[in-house]
Order: C-alpha cells, then structure tokens, then sequence
C-alpha cells in the first residue's frame, strides 16, 4: 500500500517525492485524499439532516481525512522513504477557523461522527475569507490580525452552482462550495459553504476593520464580524440570510430531485438550527413553500415537522433579539411572514413573553425556534434543566413534549487518535480497537486501575506529551517550561463567566505564598489558550493582568522556580491538540449555571488529565461518572448562583472588605511591581470590575478553589500512583462523551434518519 502511495504521490507531483517541495507534496495528498473521499460518497434514500451553523470550527483536515480514510500510516512511511516527514507538511496547512469556539467545534465534531456511522447528514454555513481572527500579543495587550485561510491550496471545492438571494432589495448571488467530510471507515457528508464570487480583501483597513457598508465585497470576507456598532448588526443579518436562503434553496432542489413533492418534505429532510444565528431558515422555508403553491397554513407545518433547534446559552445577552427595523431593512420579504407567526402565537396564548415581536418591536428569533420548530434542546442535563425551570420556563409550560437533553460530545478520532496517537495505541494495545468506533468499551480500560506497568505505561506517555509541548512552546513563543512540573491547562474563550479571572488570583495567591515561604507541593506551570472579542474590554483587561503577572514572576528567580503562567498565542484547534494531551490538571472553572456544556472538559478528561471544577455544564455528568474522588469540585452550586441572582443581594464590596486574601490578591493588581511591568489603565479597571461589580461571583468562590486547587496540587505531588490511577479512571469512562452517542440520541429521538 505504503508502494501504491508513493508511486501515486510521485504522479501526482509530477516529479520523484525526493525532488518535490512539501507543497508541492502537500497540494498532491489534498488531491488524493478528495479522490479518496469521493469514493465513499453514497447516494441518500430516506430522510436526509442538514445541519445549519454560522460556524463549523473544523481545524486541519489532512492527517485527520487520513486517519479517517486509513491511509495516515502507509502516507507516513511513504513519505519517509522519500526523506520527507509528514508532520512538517502538515505545518503548511492553514487551519479553517470558521468558528469562535465550543459551538463551532460542536458542529465539526458532529459531522465527523455522522459520516462515522454512516449517516446521510451535510452541514449548512458559510465559506468565510477570514476565518477567527489572529491573535498576537505585544506590550502585554491583545492584538488582532485577519487570519487568512485561502491563500494557496484549500479543501473547499468551487461548484457551478449558484442560488439567487435578495438582500435589501438587491440580488446577489450565492455560489456552493463543497468540503469532503469523510467518516472514520464510513461514509463522506459534505459541509456546504456559501460565498459570494465579488468579495474583495481590499476593503480591509487596519488590522480586522474594514468598510462594513460595501456588502458586496464584504458579505462572507469575516466570520462574524465585530457587532459592537449598528453596521456590525446589519451585517450579521446580511450573513445569516444568504446562508439560510441559499441553504434553503439547496435543500428543497436535492428533495425535489429525489421525488419530494414538498407537501412531504420532512420525510426528505430534517434540519438542525445550531442556536439562532440560522433562525430565518423558518420564514424563508415557508416563503420558498408558498412559491411553490403551498398555503401558508400548511407550509407552517411542514416546517415545524422539519425543523429542530438547539439551544446553546442561557446568557441573556447571546439570545439573538432584533430590532425589527434592522430585518424591516435587509429581509422585507421575511417580515409579513414572521408577522404572521407572531400572530398565530398569540392566537395560542396570552403569554406575552413567548411573543416572537415584543412591545418593544424586538424579534426574537429563539421564540421563532421554539413555536415553529419540533424540538428543542438544551446541550447537558443541568443547562436542560435550567432551561425548564427558569430560562424557557414559560416555553415547557406550552410544550413540554418539545424539550429534550442531548449532552454534547467530542469526536474520539480527532481527540484521541490524532492528538495523541501514543496514548491511543496503548488503549490499542490493552483493549483492542473496537473503541475506535464504539467508545463504550473504553470502560474495558478499568480492569488495569491495579496495574502498575500499565499505570507507569500512562504516566510515561503524560510525560512524553509534555515533554512535546513543551518544544513545541519553545519553538512558536521561544518560552522555556519544565516538563516536570506540574502542568494545570484553562484553554477556552476569554468570558468572565468561564472566570479566567478567578485563575489569576489563584496565580497571586500562589506568587505571595511563596514569597511568604509556603512553597507549593510541586512546581506548576500554568497554562492559558484564549481569545477575547475585540470589542469586549475587561476581557483584554484580563489577558493584560495575566500577561503582567507571568512577567513579574519570571523575572522574580525564588518564585519562578516554583510557579510559571505560559499564555498560548492564537489558541486554535491545532493549538488545542497539542495542549490537550499535556495536561495534568483540566481547569473548568466557570460560575456554576453559565458554562451550558463545555467540550473542552470532555478533551481534557479523554486525554487523562482530572478535572478542577465547579459543578456546571457537563462538568456534573464527568463528576458522576468518575466519582468524586477522581475530580476536583469545588464552588457554589448552580442553584446557589441562581438565587444569589434572584435576590440580588450579591455585593463583591464586602467580600473584598471582609476578606483579607480576597483583598490581598485583588490589591497586588495595582501593586508597585504590577504597574511597573503593566498598564495602569487596565489593571485598575479590572481590579474596579472586581470589587465593584464581579458580576459572575468570582469571590464567593475563591476560598474553596485555593483549598481545592491546593489539595490538587498535594496530590499529585506525593501519590503519582493515585494520581495516574485516577487519570486512567477518566479515560475509562469518558465514552459516554463520544459525539458518536450525541448523534445516535439526536437521530433516535429527532432526526429518525435511515441508514
Ligand atoms: C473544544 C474547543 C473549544 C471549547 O472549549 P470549552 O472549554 O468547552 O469552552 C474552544 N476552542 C477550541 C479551539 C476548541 O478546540
């Protein structure tokens, strides 16, 4: 096989793989895994799922089509026999970050494990020019540069196909580019991206800015724009509609053309709406309907029988309302229709709150969802659950048959055998590879929780993925960390309410205890990945404080050998994977209620690193399948938190007043050494925001996260027996959180697709 690669390489480069350049390589292993993959593509009977999302956070895709297409081995040797090496021509892919975060990585992780299990199920989105922005730091501060993912070769595929789409009154057109998506020994989906052919990179000014008002230049060119302005807004509406209306359009011609007369659609087609960003694919599907001679009443049914809808997020602030004149603008053709629908609402009951326009003529676009869709579901048992009893309380009243739980779940491939292919050949090795595909015998892996060799096997592969991270962090940032230390990992979005802030003050904490002489149980290193949304100010505040302080305690030689803050630049998929795999201790810390699911917990955990934790999102279902003694719990509990909120008698003043470590760390922000290494402006505003505000409870919190984090620390330090033991407890069960499980709940209780 490794022969056949090499000689088709050879053909494909068009000269022997000695002489060939990597790229010249790289562009040759694209063609051949999309010749690959199109062979495993399968014509759909039955219902087919299109899964709509502004975001699909898909990462690089060569080794892992390899993997999935079980050439990654025979490509390797064959590279190698040519004095090449597949690690550096993977270098020269561009990651496609078309996405912010969990949400995003979600869809991504859903399609590989559609595809997996041989389902027909194509995700729905947009090709945008510039993916999440790139993240450098300098002067301690956050900047941000357009990350540019389509120079030179890329995986999307250019289609002939168009789809008109009016937008304020004007016609664009939106062209189809398809992406393979390849199962693990299954079937190849494809992701659809729409695009305009007039985009035009030159209307980008400085770093990510650019003239938001020339539409047809800028439609698709960044994936959601800064919307702190009015422009920024229109904008996303913009966005949201070509990609719903195009979306739309597509699917009813593929229905059409396998003998769909569209009275029928749902047998044809289920849809997904991942959050409300693709909420207008309900009007717009019963706009399309109604040209194609379906009554309004009728249409309204179809599509409720068609359309299912995920919530992500119970901050207020994410739940999409717009100004009704914004839509009044962009999508006149949309508004009679939602009108209408908002009408049939109140026809069905004097619960004002569910309206879809409110008095203040706002649309509320996750009220649309939840009418006029199904199904609705929460992404964890606890978000679930805050859903029914306070959030969407008044929607379960009118539809309790509507709401379900589907815990999210991360793809074993790219988590597992990807980023860490030492770690999966022991699994291999110990049970088989059936895990691969069926995560539930991962739980074969308890049988060796007494084994020493296996458990100094594990501690050994820890070792090694740290000892990789830290070259690694050595080659991209020139920072030097020891590998014996211990390595705690919070890498997520930069939110308050995930409280990277409340780290930091552990991190001060630490730093005056060991200038007190209270050294740690271990050394540690503390590790950071995160972005912030440009506009969002406490958040660049917080990387500041953290970039400050990882200064002052390098430059102090007694506390750094004791303690190191490395803050990871442009944190990204192939960032998490090289991350992941290294960490001992999983920091998954937000306040209790906020945090929906997370993912990232889920990577960690699989990766045999044990969790620090509040009781929040999946955190709680991690805690009750490993057991309280194999994780960190700490913090107020969700119901706490609520009724904190609902009192409002939550006053950060008097923790700080009242507690002299809480004052002590909150202080150190402006102290002499802070200011002479940072900014004065941030650091006090963080430190205002913290004893004026603290509007996510970070002090009521901090006490039981010091005696936590430290009993961590303790551990790990004086039983790494224990410690392995119970990292090997979290691998053990952690198949639960396969998004293989995730799909087969949502196809059994929602999508009903053949297989
Ligand atoms: C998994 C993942 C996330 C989500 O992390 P959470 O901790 O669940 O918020 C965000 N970004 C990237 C790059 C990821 O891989």
């Amino acid at each position: 096989m490794a022969e056949e690669i090499y000689r088709e390489l050879t053909k494909l480069c068009g000269k022997d793989l000695e002489q060939a350049e990597n790229e010249e390589i790289y562009a040759a292993l694209l063609n051949l895994v999309q010749t690959q993959s199109r062979k495993q593509e399968v014509p759909v009977t039955g219902r087919k799922l299109y899964y709509i999302s502004a975001e699909f956070l898909i990462g690089k895709l060569l080794s892992n089509n390899l993997i999935n297409l079980g050439l990654y081995d025979d490509v390797k040797a064959a590279l190698s026999k040519a004095g090449k090496n597949l690690s550096d021509i993977e270098e020269l892919e561009n990651e496609p970050s078309l996405g912010n975060g969990g949400l995003g990585r979600l869809a991504a992780c859903f399609l590989d494990s559609l595809a997996t299990m041989n389902l027909p199920g194509d995700g729905i989105g947009l090709r945008y020019h510039c993916g999440l922005f790139h993240q450098n730091f300098s002067d301690g501060l956050q900047s941000t540069t357009p990350d540019y993912w389509l120079n030179g070769v890329d995986w999307t595929e250019r289609t002939e196909k168009v789809y008109p789409v009016t937008l304020a009154g004007k016609e664009y057109k939106a062209r189809l580019y398809k992406l393979a998506v390849t199962g693990y020994e299954g079937r190849t989906n494809s992701l659809n991206l729409f695009d305009l052919d007039t985009i035009d990179e030159s209307v980008i000014q400085e770093g990510i800015h650019f003239d938001k008002t020339k539409i047809e230049q800028n439609l698709t060119l960044f994936l959601y724009p800064d919307d702190s302005d009015e422009e920024g807004r229109l904008l996303r509406i913009y966005q949201q509609y070509l990609m719903v209306s195009a979306g739309a359009q597509m699917i009813l011609e593929e229905c059409a053309a396998r003998g769909c007369d569209f009275h029928n659609l749902a047998d044809y087609a289920a849809i997904q709406i991942n959050d409300t960003h693709p909420s207008m694919v309900i009007p717009e599907l019963i706009r399309l309907l109604g040209e194609n001679g379906i009554e309004f009443e009728e249409a309204v049914q179809i599509v409720t029988d068609t359309c299912a809808y995920t919530n992500h997020t119970i901050l207020a602030e994410a739940l999409e309302t717009w100004p009704r004149h914004y839509l009044d603008e962009v999508v006149p053709q949309l508004m009679p229709i939602i009108e209408k629908l908002d009408a049939l609402v109140r026809e069905k009951t004097p619960d004002a709150v569910t309206y879809i326009i409110d008095s203040e003529n706002r649309v509320h676009m996750a009220h649309m969802d939840i009418h006029f869709s199904h199904s609705t579901n929460g992404v964890a048992a606890l978000h679930t659950q805050i859903l029914k009893d306070t959030e969407l309380a008044n929607f379960y009243r009118l539809y309790p048959e509507k709401f379900n739980n589907k815990t999210n779940g991360i793809t074993f491939r790219r988590w597992l055998l990807k980023c860490n292919q030492e770690l999966a050949a022991e699994i291999e090795h110990l049970i088989g590879p059936g895990f691969k595909k069926n995560a539930d015998e991962l739980e074969k892996l308890m049988q060796y929780t007494e084994d020493d060799a296996v458990l100094n096997k594990l501690y050994m592969i820890k070792k090694d993925n740290k000892k990789a991270l830290a070259d690694w962090l050595w080659r991209k940032q020139g920072v030097k960390t020891n590998p014996d230390a211990m390595f705690l990992i919070q890498s997520k979005r930069l939110h308050e309410y995930k409280r990277q802030q409340l780290n930091l003050l552990f991190l001060i904490h630490q730093y005056y205890e060991i200038r007190a002489g209270h050294t740690p149980a271990t050394p540690i290193v503390s590790i950071f990945g995160a972005k912030a949304a440009p506009a969002y100010v406490i958040a660049q505040d917080i990387i500041h404080a953290l970039l400050t302080l990882s200064k002052v305690i390098a430059e102090d030689p007694e506390v750094s050998k004791w303690m190191q803050i490395v803050f990871v630049e442009n944190y990204n998929v192939t960032a998490a994977e090289k991350m992941i795999p290294a960490c001992d201790l999983s920091e998954q810390i937000s306040l209790a209620s906020k945090e929906a699911s997370g993912t990232g917990n889920m990577k960690f955990m699989l990766n045999g690193a044990l969790t620090l934790g509040t009781m929040d999102g999946a955190n709680v279902e991690i805690a009750e399948r490993v057991g309280t003694g194999n994780i960190y719990i700490f913090g107020q509990t969700s119901n706490q938190v609520i009724r904190r909120y609902a009192d409002g008698d939550y006053c950060a003043r008097e923790w700080y007043e009242g507690d002299p470590n809480i004052r002590r760390a909150i202080d150190f922000l402006t102290s002499e050494q802070m200011l002479a290494a940072g900014h004065e402006e941030n650091l006090a505003r963080l430190k205002n925001e913290l004893t004026g505000k603290d509007w996510f409870q970070t002090l009521p919190d901090f006490n039981a996260y010091i005696v936590r984090k430290t009993q961590a620390m303790q551990d790990y330090a004086t039983n790494p027996r224990a410690w392995t033991r119970s990292a090997l407890i979290n691998i053990a069960q952690a198949g639960f959180f396969s998004s293989d499980r995730t799909i087969a709940e949502y196809n059994n209780d929602i999508w009903h697709l053949d297989k």
